[in-house]
């Protein structure tokens, strides 16, 4: 018995100026057969449970890419062929294999294929075609045909914040292995829910309706329910988020179940999104509360494709004379090169930020001491660990602690200021370029955090994204999306208001 493993992952926001290359994979996590030799991170995590898992049952495994890069602009064509093409020469190289397992992103566009995953698994597929093929994705995919009729088998993460990619590896290898067996018959379907927005799944109706689906899964005849939730600053035909279930043997009965359970997300629409803050409402917020106030400048989330480089909301604060703060990750390398240079101690002038484009804002010219210097430090991402390249502290006006590094990331944990010396403790506002993945370590340190809609990259104003490749109308950027029945006849298969069942 033969398993064969892979990664590739990288989520494209097709917006942002700049291109994903092989540079921003090695920069962020790239090994050729060897990344389960090291602790996991987020996107490899699957790749030790199904390692583990193989290797209890004696199985041959044989590991091949593991290529992570931070989210950007549309990975350049050169660097998507020569990793898809790394994965598909090593399959070939072993002689195919029973079983073939792949934690793929989902949302990963090249400058030349929209939908980068279901042309990896077409092409998997058409190598391999009587294998089992598996395949893992982030919840922020846009799930496609191509996937369907090219897999066996596909389970979308269910929490945001990632904190499952361990539990939902442990249930695809599962369903991968009696599928293999002959034991189940997996029948795949999705509904195209017609939203566009983010789904935080920690709390409230969310939750519930996360809850509803794990219900849904114990049915007899289910054998997976998850929700793709959609990635929404990609302009591609698929975008928006999709039910999808697994049935055993029950074609009719998975787009059935898709469709029910994607009108009642709909339904729940209102519920299951939030309103998120402009900048001078969150900083009202600001000291009305004792102890620590986090702000997360989610408008200029690099794990989303925004550049990281954005000043709108420290342009805001220092107008209003907030002194007492820290804020990062701003991504600068100049700055990060000037003040290694400068060297710790130094006091200097440096231009931060604004330096990507229109929705990096204004640069900010700065009177800084440069309080510390450091390289290889990492922050948590759950039991993972996240590179953050080399981060420089920087301190104005005696009180204003600013992260300045050299590596695009989100800030995932309050150790990232920590470690080097910033503590939070003493401040009365944290601003951390983060969506929602902070959150978790966030709110163990405070209960006072506001998402901000900074004008970004990444700004959440769903309606007015320019999506000009989607066919069918999708909330909330029209009310109803449902209530145009003609339209309809026009929508190309995957995209029908009743699910696609495919065999
Ligand atoms: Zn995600």
């Amino acid at each position: 018995m033969k398993l064969f493993i892979a990664t590739l992952s990288t989520e494209t926001n097709t917006f942002c100026t700049m291109p994903t290359a092989m540079s921003g994979f090695q920069e962020y996590f790239l090994r050729h057969g060897t990344a389960t030799q090291e602790p996991p991170n987020l996107m490899t995590e699957a790749l030790h449970v199904w390692r583990e898992k193989a290797e209890a049952l004696d199985w041959q495994v044989v590991e091949s890419l593991t290529a992570i890069a931070e989210p950007a602009g549309p990975t350049t064509r050169a660097c998507y062929d020569a990793l898809s093409g790394e994965i598909l020469s090593d399959l070939a190289d072993c002689g195919g294999a029973d079983i073939i397992l792949l934690q793929l992103h989902g949302a990963m566009v090249s400058e030349h294929i929209e939908d980068c995953e279901g042309d990896i698994l077409a092409r998997v597929r058409a190598q391999c075609p009587d294998a089992t093929v598996g395949v893992s994705l982030d919840l922020h995919s846009h799930l496609t045909d191509k996937m369907l009729e090219a897999s066996d088998l596909i389970v979308h993460f269910r929490e945001y914040p990632h904190d499952d990619a361990s539990a939902c590896a442990t249930e695809l290898f599962d369903l991968a292995q009696r599928t293999y067996a002959g034991e189940i018959t997996p029948r795949m379907a999705f509904f195209d829910t017609r939203m566009v927005n983010l789904y935080l799944t920690k709390a409230g109706a969310m939750k519930e309706f996360v809850a509803e689906m794990a219900a849904t899964q114990t049915n007899p005849g289910v054998l997976s329910v998850s929700l793709s939730h959609g990635f929404p600053w990609a302009d591609v035909k698929d975008v928006g988020a999709r039910m999808l279930v697994i049935t055993d043997d029950h074609p009719d009965m998975a787009a059935l179940l898709a469709e029910w359970l994607g009108r009642r997300f709909f339904d729940l629409r209102e519920d299951v999104t939030t309103d998120y803050l402009p900048i001078r409402d969150a900083l009202n917020k600001v000291g009305t509360r004792p102890g620590l106030c986090v702000l997360a400048d989610m408008g200029d989330n690099s794990g989303g494709g925004a550049p990281g480089d954005a000043t709108h909301v420290l342009e805001a604060m220092l107008a209003r004379g907030l002194t007492n703060f820290a804020s990062g990750l701003f991504w600068d390398p100049g700055v990060v090169r000037i003040c290694q240079d400068a060297g710790v101690g130094s006091r200097l002038t440096v231009r931060l930020g604004g330096k990507t484009g229109v929705v990096s804002g204004n640069p900010i010219d700065l009177n800084v001491t440069v309080m510390g210097i450091e390289t290889g430090l990492g922050q948590h991402l759950g039991t993972g660990l996240e590179p953050m390249g080399t981060v420089v502290w920087l301190r104005l006006k005696g009180e204003i602690d600013l992260l300045v590094n050299d590596l695009r990331v989100q800030v995932y944990h309050p150790e990232a200021f920590e470690q080097v010396g910033i503590r939070l403790a003493e401040k009365s506002v944290v601003v951390v370029k983060s969506l929602f993945h902070f959150y978790g370590p966030f709110s163990q340190i405070s209960d006072h955090i506001f998402q901000v809609a900074s004008p970004g990259g990444t700004q959440p104003a769903f309606q007015n994204i320019a999506l000009t490749k989607r066919k069918l109308p999708y909330w909330p950027a029209v009310a109803q999306p449902f209530a145009d029945p003609a339209r309809d006849l026009d929508a190309p298969k995957s995209s029908r208001s009743t699910a696609n069942s495919v065999q």
